[in-house]
């Protein structure tokens, strides 16, 4: 609606909620108003820690460590039973028998609690902490996914987390996209398992490495990395796979020539 100012502008206000809902006419049929009194709350730093919270508990297992780390992220439920029913990341510990790196990990999770608490938009700290990278280099998780560092990992908890409470949602596939990656990978088995066919003529394939002629066991043990590609959770992608720059996961295989992602269904042919 476009008005007119006719006249100079001596001060101004801007209308909230709140304005709007008292100027609104009291409407009969609309069960969304607001009720008089029902207030919303949102997070802020003032609201106080109830004595119980509800939270998860990830294991973190890196090739970095010897022993694994415990990261707790608890939640609030503002407006418990109402419409309004939100839940939002309260605070977060990490627990390890390691103690390697406790002054960073302690100072890390207390700021990223007090940035919980002040609330607004919190779902920044996931994209700030995957793109951490470690100078010495980062590593593979289970499933292939690329890993530039430990924050990043610890980024990518996060990120699970707020998926599983509804604050942060995957971009939805088209079924077009399933359906590709779908036939996709169903024509990358189809190929492997004629070429073993074949091969199993020739010579026993060395189960582990997958290799025609396998390496004498008294060379040096195979890198992390090397083993760790088709890990035991999550999907398992072949382990010849490189490296996809779109999802970063190791699951870009060579099919008809070209390059194709097992994942995403990324193609460099198109
Ligand atoms: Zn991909």
């Amino acid at each position: 609606m476009a008005v007119k100012i006719d006249k100079k502008i001596k001060g101004y206000s801007v209308v909230t909620a709140e304005d709007k809902a008292k100027a609104a006419p009291p409407a009969k049929d609309v069960a969304e108003a607001p009720q008089p009194g029902a207030k919303v709350i949102q997070m802020h730093e003032k609201i106080e820690r109830p004595e119980t919270l509800v939270g998860s508990t990830y294991k973190l297992k890196t090739p970095l460590f010897e022993h694994a780390l415990y990261v707790t992220i608890n939640d609030i439920v503002l407006n418990a039973g109402s419409e309004h029913e939100h839940r939002r990341p309260f605070e977060i510990f990490i627990n390890s028998k390691n103690m390697d790196h406790f002054q960073w990990i302690v100072a890390l999770t207390r700021i990223m609690s007090a940035v919980f608490r002040k609330g607004g938009d919190v779902t920044f700290l996931v994209e700030e902490m995957k793109a951490v990278f470690d100078p010495r280099g980062g590593y593979f998780k289970a499933g292939g996914v690329y890993m530039p560092s430990l924050v990043a990992e610890l980024g990518s908890i996060v990120e699970d987390h707020l998926k599983a409470i509804g604050m942060i949602h995957d971009p939805e596939l088209s079924d077009a996209q399933r359906a590709l990656i779908a036939e996709k990978r169903a024509a990358y088995n189809a190929l492997e398992s004629k070429k073993n066919s074949d091969e199993s003529v020739t010579t026993a394939r060395d189960e582990h490495s997958g290799e025609l002629f396998p390496e004498p066991r008294v060379s040096a043990p195979r890198r992390d990395e090397d083993v760790a590609v088709t890990g035991d959770g999550g999907t398992a992608f072949p382990p010849s796979a490189t490296m996809c720059h779109k999802c970063s996961t190791k699951a870009v295989v060579i099919m008809d020539g070209c390059a194709t992602c097992l994942n995403c269904g990324y193609s460099k042919c198109g």
